[in-house]
């Protein structure tokens, strides 16, 4: 199966795949995460990457494109995969229809999980993440047993540079004019399934899994 998940920042994609992946066995890729290894690491892509991050826009589709086509050689896509957050852009789709049918296969579905903007802003600003062990909580939904502590390693808890306010709205604006048109071109393609992405994680996934029973 592979599949694309598709949805504004805060929409939940990345928690919805980790889920996707424990129950399917396929892999994530997200660049979103490729590209916070690469920050974190300070490698040669990471320190081209971060200026475009912190400032919320979009890293050159040249830089994510080629990511992508390494990443979807490895042997644990042999099987299927959840892309999770490429494309971005038009030209990003147009690349990986073209890398995809070098390789003999195409996108079987494209998962649009669809949020009013103003619960993106609320789930995006109270977002922290473990330092040590990734873990996700949240301040309103998910709330650690202690302030600033994770549950699983005790590790310290941080907000992700580009969850602060202001980036957030600027990471909106992106997704309105750059990533949005997708929505448009999937479904011209007939790939296009939405699902409301609103409500608990657990009833989101269960709508997301009825769709892959019937499309994967
Ligand atoms: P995400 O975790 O998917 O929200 O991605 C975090 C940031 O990484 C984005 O705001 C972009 O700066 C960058 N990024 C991730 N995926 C892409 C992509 N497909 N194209 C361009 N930039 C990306």
């Amino acid at each position: 199966m592979r599949m694309i998940l598709l949805g504004p920042p805060g929409a939940g994609k990345g928690t919805q795949a980790k889920k996707l992946v424990e129950k399917y066995g396929i892999p994530q890729i997200s660049t979103g995460d490729i590209l916070r290894e690469a920050v974190k690491n300070k490698t040669s892509l990471g320190q081209e990457a971060k200026s475009y991050m912190d400032k919320g826009a979009l890293v050159p589709d040249s830089i994510v494109v080629g990511i992508i086509r390494e990443r979807l050689h490895d042997s644990d896509c042999a099987k299927g995969y959840i892309l999770d957050g490429f494309p971005r852009t038009v030209p990003q789709a147009d690349e990986l229809k073209k890398a995809l049918k070098a390789m003999g296969q195409s996108i079987d579905f494209v998962l649009s999980i669809v949020v009013p903007n103003e619960d993106l802003i609320k789930r995006l600003t109270g977002r922290r993440t473990c330092k040590e062990c990734g873990a996700g909580f949240h301040l309103l939904y998910k709330k650690p047993a202690k302030d600033g502590v994770c549950d699983q390693c005790s590790g310290p808890l941080f907000q992700r540079d580009d969850d602060k306010e202001d980036t957030i709205k600027n990471r909106l604006t992106v997704y309105n004019k750059q990533t949005e048109p997708l929505t448009q071109y999937y479904r011209k393609d007939g790939a296009l399934v939405e699902i409301q992405g609103t409500g608990g994680i657990q009833d989101i996934f269960g709508r997301i899994c009825a769709v892959v029973e019937k499309q994967g």
